[in-house]
């Protein structure tokens, strides 16, 4: 039995944890228990008071105190949050990383004793769970009726986070087609290059360049050209393996394909579906006349065994296939061996 509850319960001033009353006979006289009276409901008043979303906890964890702001960040009714162990409200990832660190600071006594701000988990009533920052405050005894709390600070990080994700999402995408752009193609590669290389798997590469798309932009104008290059994008989507494989626009008309775990024919025969579904491409949907074709040529290589030293040898490599596919009369696929 806590004292702070034992006091507030002998008083007419009350936590907000009821339990039945007991004597205590830390706090005798009078003066006392009316000095600790104040204390705690000063503590209360300033819980309530305050902007932030934060909670009290005692010396077991078990939640004492908090404002409304903190009983909407966990989407329940503060009556059923109060007595609760704190630590349940957590998701299981943290649970025991903070029953740690709170039992760690039972034999501490010198103040301050913080932790964090430091990004949590924390699961909802509702279902689902809630990014918060959430940063710990071992509080003075003199302002806790002699007993130990803690005061737990929280910031719902949900808007926030759905930012991030939105402006990452943006970071890595092209907005024109909406594949990976180039900068997630670097970033992918060099991820893809390191695991293909150390679990010893193959790691196939296609660059896919639109034939004559000049030519194609001066006759149907730049509008039709976008057009053209978003198709074209769909038609590779499309035509990827369900598993881990990326397409990214690598430059205007220029596109990449990154087929981790591949051999040079799985990414031959990929790039022969891309040629086939081009070439099937309908562009009288798009207001040009039914006899308008577009075609593309592409360059494929494959590391496996350390043929290639580097990931932009690879790439590379892809890129002189390409350049050959494209001397040889372009609409063709060009392997390197
Ligand atoms: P090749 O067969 O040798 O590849 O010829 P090409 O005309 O496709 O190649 P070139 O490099 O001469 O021209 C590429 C064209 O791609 C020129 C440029 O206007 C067009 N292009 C690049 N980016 C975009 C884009 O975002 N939208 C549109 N509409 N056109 C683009
Ligand atoms: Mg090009
Ligand atoms: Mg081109």
């Amino acid at each position: 039995m806590s004292d702070i509850r034992n006091v507030n319960q002998g008083l007419s001033v009350k936590s907000d944890h009821q339990t039945p009353q007991q004597t205590n006979s830390r706090f005798s006289t009078q003066t006392d228990i009316q000095s600790l009276e104040r204390n705690l409901l000063n503590l209360h008043q300033f819980v309530n008071a305050i902007a932030e979303a934060v909670f009290v906890i005692n010396n077991q964890g078990v939640i004492e105190m908090l404002n409304p702001q903190m009983a909407s960040v966990l989407a329940q009714p503060k009556q059923n949050l109060i007595g609760q162990k704190w630590h349940h409200l957590l998701h299981e990832n943290y649970r025991s990383q903070y029953q740690q660190l709170t039992n760690s600071w039972q034999g501490r006594n010198t103040l301050p004793i913080t932790h964090g701000p430091a990004e949590v988990v924390l699961n909802r009533a509702t279902g689902g769970c809630i990014e918060i920052d959430l940063s710990l405050s071992v509080l003075p005894t003199e302002i806790c009726a002699g007993e130990r709390l803690i005061l737990g600070v929280v910031h719902n990080l949900s808007h926030y986070k759905a930012q991030y994700q939105a402006l990452r999402k943006q970071a890595y995408t092209d907005c024109l087609t909406g594949l990976a752009n180039r900068h997630h193609l670097q970033e992918s590669l060099a991820l893809i290059w390191g695991e293909s290389v150390s679990n010893q798997q193959p790691l196939s590469l296609i660059i896919i360049d639109i034939d004559y798309f000049k030519a194609f932009n001066d006759k149907y104008g730049h509008v039709n050209g976008d057009r053209c290059l978003k198709s074209i994008a769909q038609v590779i989507k499309a035509q990827l393996p369900a598993r881990d494989c990326l397409a990214a626009r690598y430059g205007g008309e220029e596109f990449v394909v990154l087929m981790p775990r591949c051999h040079l024919q799985d990414a031959e025969l990929l790039a022969k579906n891309i040629q086939s579904a081009v070439s099937r491409l309908e562009f009288a949907r798009l207001g040009l006349p039914a006899s308008t074709q577009v075609t593309v040529s592409q360059g494929v290589a494959c590391e496996f065994n350390g043929q290639f030293r580097t990931a932009e040898a690879l790439l590379c490599a892809a890129d002189t296939a390409l350049y050959r596919a494209k001397n040889e009369g372009r609409n063709r696929i060009s392997l390197c061996f």
